[in-house]
């Protein structure tokens, strides 16, 4: 899971190494579908970094034998959560917290 995911980050970073350097800004008027497009790419990019951050983590609680437990309260996640989403470190009520905390 974390090789396709460094995978997947490899290959939207190799098409578009640095989405910045589109210079956009400096052409407001033609920036249209090279924007979103960017901006698509950036988002794609961003999510997945953010997986992968949290794949590493879950790996790192395998391996340190915390997995399955939440970081927030440290009450077991329910395993039809982690099946869904095995890289979750919180129940669902700490996740809610946190992402509100955090947006
Ligand atoms: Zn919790």
């Amino acid at each position: 899971m974390l090789a396709d995911l460094d995978r997947s980050i490899a290959i939207l970073k190799g098409e578009h190494p640095d989405p910045g350097a589109f210079g956009y800004d400096n052409h407001p008027a033609d920036a249209g579908t090279n924007l979103s497009d960017a901006d698509r790419i950036e988002a794609a990019l961003e999510a997945m970094e953010r997986q992968r951050g949290a794949v590493a983590a879950a790996l790192e609680r395998i391996l340190g034998g915390t997995y399955g437990e939440c970081v927030g309260c440290g009450k077991p996640v329910p395993e039809g959560r982690l099946d869904a989403r095995p890289e979750a470190a919180r129940c669902v009520i700490c996740q809610s917290k946190h992402d509100r905390a955090y947006r």
